[in-house]
């Protein structure tokens, strides 16, 4: 039987793509494949385009309490949906259930929070600023928008922008990663159900065809993008080279320090989250464990306890602890920083590389591992792995902690697990990163606050969702005014 072939969809209908090159989409627990997805062209991205653009005069005249009740009936249509959504995502991607589960409340999040348009897009006016001279600043939408988004989080993530895009009065265009596009494919369903004007809400499947084009379409005004450091780089330069407003999120390596002092029972179980949650594969992940002072061989012993009986499998199972990583290529990536920091003279004190799920022979797993005594300077503790590989960095003091949070490169996020308000308030004052968890280990900010990173895990300056959001996507036109 052939295998279902994902459609983009513009204009309000589903077409498929003139594409030659047809990429395969896999369930990795089984290490089969179960969809096709077309790598699109330019001229699918000037379909979707001439679509949004056309739009957008209509959408723009819309009342925007008007546009927020497309909104509301959405968020009731994707509860309706929500398991069939999060078992998709599982299928393509690998997490697990309650992981897509959560990740499909986020992406609802994000509708509701755009539903507060009539006040979040107000502008502001100020009378006499001269005599007999007001000025209003209007917040006023700019035309089409486009998102390009990463594998590890295939529902939410273009949800981080496109509802307040579109609330706003703008068109949008949304380019799913080529590796998991039936989750957002299962979505557009759900769209197409609640009938937004024809070309307000498009998608385009493909991989960098896709993307060139929509980053030198002369129609399109912004770009929101998350995904690897140097794809967000590329897009941030080109972005800027073809005059576009652009948000480009990238990757991470984040560190999780714990105190002497932290109540290491109740911490434990969001700590093996934070490293082991998602199969590593979130850009808020902890990447490196540095335990401060005498608290490492405790906290090492422990934190290796609950890692082993943690029950690695089918995402789909609702016992599953941690699932697949998502691709066969990924999972080889991964192994190959394994046998780098043991080259490199870290010591594995937990080796996932011939992990066996015994149903799933065939599935793309990587069992947890851990290394300690991790330096520094070593790779495991400079490159992003995205995978279930822990690196103990020990640190003699706050200080040092501090320190190795400050010299990665990467600043998406960091947490510390401590007992002490002293020490919380240095760290949380001090590190670079712009995402911080006191005792939490995943420090996710909800789609009223907003969601990004520093330094080489994010170029731009306004974030995804949050407040800062409504000014992304609308243009603050001034007028200063008199009456003779
Ligand atoms: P990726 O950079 O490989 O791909 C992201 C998107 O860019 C995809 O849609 C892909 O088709 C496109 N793309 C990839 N290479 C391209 C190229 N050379 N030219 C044009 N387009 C290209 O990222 P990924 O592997 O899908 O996702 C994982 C990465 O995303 C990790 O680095 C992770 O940290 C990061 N991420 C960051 C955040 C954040 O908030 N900062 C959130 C989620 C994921």
């Amino acid at each position: 039987m052939a295998l279902p072939l994902m459609k983009n969809y513009v204009n309000g209908e589903w077409v498929e793509s003139n594409s030659k090159t047809i990429g395969d989409v896999w369930n990795p627990a089984l290490g089969e494949k179960i969809a096709r997805v077309a790598y699109g062209t330019k001229e699918d991205v000037d379909k979707a385009v001439a679509a949004a653009k056309a739009a957008f005069w209509e959408w723009r005249t819309t009342p925007p309490l008007t546009r927020a009740r497309y909104l509301f009936r959405l968020k009731d249509a994707f509860e309706e949906n929500f398991e069939e959504i999060a078992r998709v995502l599982t299928t393509e991607q690998g997490k697990c259930i309650d992981e897509a589960r959560g990740e499909v409340r986020r992406m609802i999040e994000n509708v509701e929070h755009a539903t507060g348009v009539t006040t979040l897009m107000c502008g502001y006016t100020l009378e006499d600023i001269a005599k007999n001279i007001d000025c209003y600043g209007h917040r006023q939408p700019m035309g089409v928008f486009g998102a390009i988004v990463p594998y590890n989080f295939p529902g939410m993530v273009p949800w981080w922008f496109l509802p307040y895009a579109v609330v706003c009065g703008n068109t949008f265009i949304v380019k799913p990663s080529e590796q998991v596009p039936m989750t957002q494919t299962k979505i557009f369903e759900i769209v197409d159900e609640i009938g937004f004007p024809e070309g307000v809400i498009n998608m385009v499947h493909g991989s960098r065809d896709v993307v060139n084009a929509m980053l030198d379409h002369p129609d399109i005004e912004g770009i929101s993008f998350v995904g690897s450091t140097p794809t967000a780089k590329y897009i941030y330069e080109r972005c800027g080279a073809t005059g576009k407003r652009v948000q480009a999120l990238g990757g991470a390596k984040n560190i999780v320090a714990v105190t002497p002092d932290a109540d290491l029972a109740a911490g434990m179980p969001s700590l093996i989250t934070s490293f082991f949650g998602c199969t590593g594969q979130r850009c808020l992940s902890g990447s490196i464990l540095a335990p401060v002072g005498d608290v490492a061989d405790e906290l090492i012993e422990k934190f290796l306890f609950a890692t082993k009986v943690m029950k690695v499998g089918n995402g789909l199972d609702e016992q599953t602890a941690m699932g697949p990583v998502v691709s066969a290529a990924h999972k080889e990536r991964v192994l190959g920083f394994i046998e780098k920091g043991i080259e490199e003279g870290a010591d594995l004190i937990l080796d996932g590389r011939d992990f066996k799920v015994p149903d799933y022979p065939n599935g793309f797993f990587i069992g947890p591992t851990i290394f300690d005594n991790v330096k520094p300077d070593m790779t495991l503790a400079c490159q992003e792995i995205f995978g279930p590989v822990v690196s103990i960095v020990r640190c003699k003091d706050l200080d040092e902690a501090i320190e190795l949070v400050n010299t990665r490169g990467f600043a998406n996020a960091a947490c510390l697990y401590t007992g002490s308000g002293g020490a919380a308030r240095e760290f949380k004052y001090r590190v670079k990163p712009s995402m911080v968890g006191i005792n939490i280990g995943i420090a996710a900010p909800m789609s009223f606050f907003p969601f990004g990173g520093a330094g080489d895990s994010m170029f731009g300056d306004i974030k995804g969702h949050g407040q800062e959001i409504f000014h992304f996507f609308t243009d603050t036109k001034v007028v200063i005014e008199r009456w003779f």
